[in-house]
């Protein structure tokens, strides 16, 4: 049995976890704003969670920003969570360890490819993409069965590849990257701009969600329909760069957009079928990720189950 950590923004989480991908206990806690509650709201869960089972051998954490994977150190990490840039993940969580208990952290993005290589969409596979579709877009690449991190521990961030040279600025410093495009946010902004300019359409809140704009399209929306297609065309030109690059055997999609489901997945489908088929000459498979994990703390077991 592993123990599988998520810190997320808001909560984090954190999971029993046996070797088959069951989850024997779970439990939450806020991630609170302050360096001191942080550690005691994480560790106290922790301890709880614990309480009354065998001993975990491993321990995976996710986290959002860049971290160090081989020393679990937060080298890069933005936001709320600023506080714990420079630390070691490992310190902080070994107080409520049994003694020697190894501890391995990464990205989310990558966990969730860990998840997916050990349980799911990824089992069977040597080489794959997964793109995560949320308030921006996350990545990860596997290929010949390792995620790649690359020499800074970069490498994935799929959501900052390049699609307009001259695109709008993006919050990496860069301009054009997918996320300006194809992301919660940009569609959310583009649903905002149609209600300011009065344009014919069925959204009425001022602050449209992304759910919205695409709920507005499935009904025949056509102003919304047009926001999609749109920024769904620069995702599949994306996906079919990458494809040309990397040649996987799948690439699997995740996230709080593709709840949209058949409709989202169905443009990118065709769209990036028609780029890639004759220089491939084969359809490859566009899937949805199967962990229903949306905690990450599977995906985190899966890669302690690494060490
Ligand atoms: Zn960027």
């Amino acid at each position: 049995m592993v123990l599988g950590i998520d810190i997320g923004g808001t909560r984090v989480k954190a999971a029993l976890v046996s070797e088959d991908g069951r989850t024997i206990s779970s439990a939450q806690a806020p991630t609170g704003t302050q360096p001191a509650s942080f550690v005691a709201n994480l560790n106290n869960m922790l301890r709880g969670l614990q309480d009354g089972h065998p001993p975990v051998t491993a321990a995976g954490i996710g986290c959002k920003g860049i971290i160090d994977v081989s020393s679990t150190k937060v080298l890069t990490l933005p936001g709320s969570l600023h506080h714990l840039e420079g630390q070691q993940l490992s310190t902080i969580i070994g107080p409520v360890l049994p003694p020697r208990c190894p501890v391995i952290a990464d990205n989310d993005a990558r966990i969730a490819m860990a998840g997916e290589r050990q349980w799911g969409a990824a089992r069977d596979c040597q080489d794959a993409i997964m793109l995560t579709l949320g308030t921006g877009v996350g990545g990860a690449v596997m290929v010949n069965g390792q995620i790649l991190r690359g020499t800074g521990g970069i490498a994935g961030h799929i959501g900052h590849l390049t699609v307009d040279p001259d695109g709008p600025k993006c919050i990496c410093g860069n301009r054009g990257c997918l996320e300006t495009f194809f992301s919660a946010l940009a569609i959310e902004s583009e649903g905002a701009t149609v209600v300011h300019r009065g344009l014919p359409t069925q959204l009425t809140n001022a602050n449209p969600t992304c759910q919205d704009v695409f709920t507005a399209a499935r009904n025949g929306d056509a102003v919304c329909l047009r926001i999609i297609q749109r920024a769904t065309n620069y995702l599949s030109g994306a996906i079919a760069g990458l494809l040309f690059v990397l040649d996987p055997e799948r690439v699997i999609l995740t996230g709080q957009i593709t709840e949209a489901g058949d409709m989202l997945f169905d443009m990118v489908r065709t769209d990036v079928h028609q780029r890639t088929l004759p220089l491939l000459r084969r359809a490859v498979p566009i899937v949805k990720s199967q962990l229903s994990d949306p905690s990450g703390t599977l995906g985190a077991a899966a890669l302690a189950l690494t060490l």
